[in-house]
This record gives structure tokens, sequence and C-alpha cells, in this order.
């Protein structure tokens, strides 16, 4: 087999060098170059995905940045301000809350001055409520009414005298602050008198007309004012007013309109709270209306609360490191940014410079605490909705310290993936951007590529070619094979009857057979040998003449019966030691045909001679000729070995040699069905085999009565 298959391979040398210098190398070539070429594409295809993603990032970075640039903006126009410098703190606040109150994201802004406290703008810090304004000389008679009135309240408990004495000692004063705290005396002992109403009467005087007064504690008399007002309502049982009047406080304190400083501000509250929470409770009121609004304001007071609680941060954590911008001597870039984590929250500060007296020289700072919450909410969401379409990105941000603020990590490893963080740190953010495109990048670069296809095309050149090359080496070993097989199978043909033809020779020779019969007996083996001999040769001479297409027919009018009979006979004589019994059936009213005598009698010959070689101990066979139609129909059947299925149609093959006939060592050459199909099909007509594996075997053949050549 290897033997075969060098021979063969040598045979098709030059075939395989075409097939090598022509089709593989430029093949191997050309798909090295395409690899290179596809995996430079898809490099390029992931370059512009990284810039597309840069630029998204670039985009949200810049929605970002430029609102804090206009907020930095807006805090050094601020800042330049004299106010600031003169640290006038009525028209500082007036400007802060122009600039400021409606704006979400600068939540917290806050002054910081060299060496002092900071102050916070929407809520006073310090305790000088009163500060800046004188107190009111009380004249001798003014004590004197004061401690008259004191006894009535106090010692006696007459409360009326003592309103009264208070209200002469307010009619007869002209000093604003007197004036207001006299009635808001009066007010107080009308209350603990039981006279309500009136005392309500007194406290609106206060509220309308004395709305900036403060007790010398520095209290705003018209909050304790209002908070009085409540009793007055429900004491004499209006709870509905002493709900609505204690609302509407609640939400004053909430917008900072007495400036309380913190401890204050939560003392009030709570006290409102407190009080609201046992009205609301009272199921003789129609509260659902009152509990909504009361719910919205406890909310703001929760958020106020939370920034109270940001303020005291801001004081411990943020202000330490603030004073190093401004006292350097020179002038500090502003505005400037700041961030600092505090607890689990990034604190995000931006400040400008408040300018001194000479150029050189810094006040203080303005600076304003971002809200994270608008920030992630409202700007980076409005941000990240306004660059679309992303096409095929997915963002993912979160904070320096990991903590997710925006979408969610994908987890692909070969997405293309850009991250980017911004400029400062400023917000401590990172922004990572992942390709999700339907399909990976990969394929899409792959398919739409020219590159691909022209791999491919040559993969197939080159498996076609392969396959070729294999077949015509099969084919070669193939046809070595038969050569080989057929040079065997003829050299025994020869050598059997030869070997024969020599003994019984060498025996006449020597004159050792004398007896007349036996003699006779020798010669005519003799004969059949050279029969033998004569026949295979003609087959063979017949067959190379057919492959040449020199073979020509002499085809003569003939009665088949009678030529059949002939034929047949002619084979007994010849085959006698075969032992093969033939039964004949003729139908006796058969055309005669025009045939090539010799050749179709060679072609009965092979069939006979097959039937013989075929049958394994009783050797019969059965010839019969009909018309049918137009056809004549000669069947040779014998009761033989049979062929099997799928041999059937490769037996009419030349040198097609069945597994039996090699099983069994049966000699042959292969040729004799291939001739007998040749001989049949030149007469127009076609042979056909049916058999049964073990049992039976009839070759059938066919002849047209019209044909007259
Ligand atoms: P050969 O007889 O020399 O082998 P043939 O061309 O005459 O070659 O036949 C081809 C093959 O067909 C045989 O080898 C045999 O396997 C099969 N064959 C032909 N005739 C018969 C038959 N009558 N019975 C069984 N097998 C047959």
């Amino acid at each position: 087999m290897f033997q075969g298959l060098k021979i063969a391979v040598k045979r098709q040398k030059k075939l395989l060098a075409i097939f090598f210098v022509t089709i593989f190398l430029p093949s191997v070539i050309l798909s090295i170059f395409g690899i290179i070429a596809l995996r430079n594409e898809k490099f390029r295809v992931e370059k512009q995905i990284e810039n597309e993603q840069l630029q998204i990032a670039n985009s949200i970075k810049d929605r970002i940045e430029t609102k804090f640039t206009e907020i930095g903006e807006r805090l050094e126009n601020l800042a330049s301000y004299p106010a600031f410098r003169q640290k006038d703190y009525t028209v500082i606040k007036e400007l802060i809350t122009g600039l400021f109150e409606k704006d979400s994201l600068a939540s917290i802004i806050f002054l910081l001055y060299n060496n002092e406290e900071p102050v916070f703008s929407l809520f006073r810090t310090g305790s000088e409520e009163n500060a800046g304004r004188p107190e009111p000389v009380y004249d001798s008679f003014l004590q004197q009414q004061i401690k008259d009135a004191e006894d009535a309240e106090y010692i006696r408990n007459d409360y009326l005298t003592a309103a009264s004495i208070y209200n002469d000692a307010f009619r007869q004063s002209g000093n604003k602050i007197i004036k207001a705290r006299m009635l808001n005396l009066t007010a107080r002992n009308l209350m603990k008198a039981g006279k309500f109403n009136e005392a309500a009467d007194v406290y609106s005087r206060i509220i309308n007309d004395y709305p900036d007064e403060r007790t010398e504690a520095g209290l705003p008399l018209d909050l304790y004012a209002k908070i009085q007002m409540t009793e007055c309502y429900s004491m004499p049982g209006d709870k509905g007013s002493a709900v609505g009047n204690d609302l509407t406080v609640f939400e004053e304190l909430l917008v900072n309109r007495w400036n309380l400083n913190e401890s204050r501000f939560k003392t009030y509250a709570s006290i409102v709270i407190e009080r609201l929470t046992g009205l609301l409770s009272d199921s003789a009121l129609e509260s659902t209306e009152y509990l909504s609004r009361f719910e919205e304001l406890e909310k703001r007071y929760h958020y106020r609360t939370e920034q109270w609680e940001t303020i005291g941060n801001i004081r411990s954590y943020i202000v330490p490191e603030l004073p190093g911008y401004f006292q350097t001597g020179s002038r500090s870039p502003s505005p400037f940014e700041f961030s600092k984590r505090v607890g689990s929250e990034d604190y995000l500060v931006l400040a400008a410079m408040i300018p001194g007296q000479s150029q050189l020289d810094n006040a203080g700072i303005l600076a304003a605490k971002l809200d994270n919450l608008y920030l992630q909410n409202n700007i980076l969401t409005n941000a990240v909705e306004e660059i679309k379409p992303l096409r095929n990105t997915a963002i993912y941000i979160t904070t320096l310290s990991g903590d997710s603020i925006k979408g969610s990590k994908n987890n692909n490893p070969d997405a293309v993936t850009t991250t980017s963080l911004f400029d400062n740190n400023f917000p401590p953010w990172r922004l990572e951007l992942t390709y999700t495109g339907p399909k990976g990048l990969g394929e899409i670069s792959i398919f739409s590529n020219f590159y691909f296809w022209t791999i491919i095309t040559l993969i197939i050149i080159l498996v076609f070619g392969a396959a070729l090359i294999a077949r015509i080496v099969a084919r070669e070993m193939e046809i070595l094979k038969i050569k080989s097989d057929f040079v065997s199978s003829v050299s025994h043909e020869f050598k059997t009857p030869l070997t024969s033809m020599k003994s019984l020779t060498e025996r006449l020779e020597e004159g050792k057979v004398t007896e007349p019969g036996k003699m006779k007996q020798y010669i005519s083996i003799i004969a059949n040998d050279i029969d033998r001999l004569i026949h295979l040769v003609s087959n063979i001479l017949s067959f190379s003449k057919i492959e040449e297409g020199k073979k020509i027919y002499k085809k003569e009018k003939t009665d088949i019966v009678i030529w059949l009979k002939e034929v047949i006979n002619n084979y007994k004589k010849e085959n006698i030691e075969s032992g093969i019994i033939i039964n004949v059936q003729l139908d006796n009213n058969m055309p005669a045909l025009h045939i090539d005598r010799d050749a179709m009698a060679q072609a009965i010959f092979n069939l006979l001679d097959n039937a013989a070689k075929f049958s394994r101990g009783k050797k019969e066979a059965e010839v019969t000729a009909e018309r049918k139609n137009y056809s004549i129909i000669i069947k040779v059947k014998d009761k033989g070995i049979g062929i099997e299925n799928d041999e059937k149609d490769k037996i009419f093959e030349k040198f097609y040699r069945g597994e039996s006939a090699l099983k069994y060592l049966i000699k042959g050459t292969g040729l004799g069905l291939a001739l007998v199909k040749y001989t049949v099909e030149a007469h127009n007509g076609h042979i056909d085999v049916d058999s049964e594996s073990g049992w039976s075997t009839v070759f059938t053949i066919t002849l047209p009565v019209s044909d007259k050549k």
C-alpha cells in the first residue's frame, strides 16, 4: 500500500509540483497577508471605537465641567464686590441670596476670612442676632412701671392689672424696641388672665407692626408672638387655626426667616413639631390636608438638619484645609476646585478669592459646597441623556473609591473599554465606557472584510486542489494495482493449460502412452487447452482493440436459433472436463438478426464460462432465447454462488473481479463481462444482471429486432 502510494506520488511528481507552486504556496502566502490585514482591521476598528468612547466621555465631562465653570465665574464675580472685602453681611446676604438661592447645585455657600470662623450664608452661625443694634435705655419711670407690673403679675397674680400697666408703658414710650417688648409683656399677661382673643390681637400687632424687633436675649419678637398665637387659638378650642398657624411658623423657620443659629433653629422647630404632632393626632380635626403639608415640611426639616450636619463637616474637615489657598501672599488661582472625602461622601467645593486691599492680597474666600445628589441625579443624568445616540456604548460611572454612581459594570473581558477621569479628579469620578455591539467586535470586522472572504476562497481552492490531487494519486494507485493484478491473473490463466499441455506432450513424446484410446484422450485434452488459450488470447485481443477503438464488427444476417445452438455445442465440446450441464430452450419463431457472429459467440461463451466457474458442486446452466415485442431476449442462468447486490454494477467494469472470485481463488482476468457489455452495446442492445447471492445468477441480453445494420 505504502509502496503503491510512493510510486503513484512519484508518477504525479510534476502535477504535485505545479499544485504546490501555483496553488498551495500562493494560497498560504495570501492567507498570511490576509490574516495580518484582518488583525490590522480589527485593531483599526478598536481604535475607532475607543475614539468614539473618548469623545462621549469628553462631552459628558465637558457638560459637567461647564456647570462648574459657570458656578466658579459667578462666585468670582460675586467675590469682587467690595461688600465681601468689607464684611458687610447685610449686603453679602442679599447678593448671595440673589445669585444662589435658587441654585440646587451650589447648595451651601460659605465665607472664610483669615483666622475667623467661617460664615455660612443662608444660616447664621454666631449668636450675634442683635449685633450692630444698640440696646434702648429704660428710663426710671419705665423701670418703675415694669416693677409695678411684675408685682401685679408675680406677687398678686393680678394679670389684667399687669397687662394694663404694660399697655400704658407701650403707649407712653417712643422707642420702637421698647414698644414691641411692652406689647409682648401685655399679651403674655392677657394670656395668663385667660383673655386669649385679646392676647391674639396684641400678638398680631407685634407681628404686623414690629416684625424686626427682638427680646433682650436676641430672640425675634415676631417669632415668639407667632408661636404664642397657636396657644391663643388652641386654648379656646380653635384647633384648626392653631394647626394652620403652627404650619406657617414651621415653614417660616425652614425658609430661615429669622436667621437662627443651629441650636435655636432646632429648638423652635422641635417645639412646633411636637405641638403639631399632638394637635394633628386629635381625631376631631379634619386633618388630611394638614397632615400632608406637615409631612412635606418635615421632609424639608430633615433635609435642613442634614445640611446642618454637612455644615458641621465643612467646618471640621474642609475649612481647616482652605486657608492654604489664600495665605500664600500672592494671589492664588481663582476660582479653584477642592475635593475631599468626608465619611462616605466626596465633598466638592468650588471657591473664589475675595480680593484684598492690594491687588496681591486675598481677603478670604467665597466657597460653594456642591450637592452631590443633585449633581448625579440631574446634571450627570442630563449630560448622559443629551449625548444620545450612544451607539452601542454602555456607561458605568463610579467614584474613585469604587462606589457606583450610574450604570452597571460590564463584565465582558473582550469588550473594548475606555476609562476616563475628570480634570484634576474633580469630581473624583471614573467614567468607564464599554462597547456593547450586537455582535462581538471580531465578527463585525471579519464578516464585512474583504480579506476574510479572500482567505475563505483560498482555503476552498486549496481543499479542492488537494482533493483533486488526492483523487489523481488514488486513481494512479488503483491503476497500478489493476495492472499488477491483471498481469498476475493473466499469467496464471496461461500457466495452467501450458503446464498441463507440457506434461501430456512429454508423456506422449516419451512413448509411454501406447493405448490408442488413452492417446486420443490426451490429444483431446491438449486440444481443449489450446482452445482455452485461444479463447483467452482472443478475449485480450478483442478487448485491446475495443479500447483502442479499432474493433470492427462484421454483422451478418443470422438465424439466432441455429447460431445459438452451434455456439452452445462448441462450448460444450471444448469444455467437457468442466462437467457443466447446459439446458437450452429456444423459441423457434425468432426473426433473424444482424450480428457479428464471432463477437456475439465470444460473449455467450464468456457467460457460459462464468456459469461454470462460479458454480460449486453441481454445475448447471440454462440458456433461453425468445422474442418479446421488438426484442430478442437471451438469458444465461446458473445455480452458482451468485453476486452481492453492491457488486452488480461493478462487475461490468474492465478488470473488476468480484470478492468471491478472489476468495475462492477462481481464475479469471476481469475482462469477460466488460467485453460482453461492449459487444452487446455495439449491437444496440443492453445487458442486465439479476442474482440471488448464494443461489443463482441470470444475465439477460436484450437485442433490438429492428436493427438492420
Ligand atoms: P472474471 O470472470 O475473469 O473474474 P468477469 O468480467 O467475467 O471476470 O466477471 C467479473 C466478476 O463478476 C467475476 O470476478 C465474478 O465475481 C462475477 N461474476 C461473473 N459471472 C458470475 C456468475 N455467473 N456467478 C457469480 N459471479 C459472477
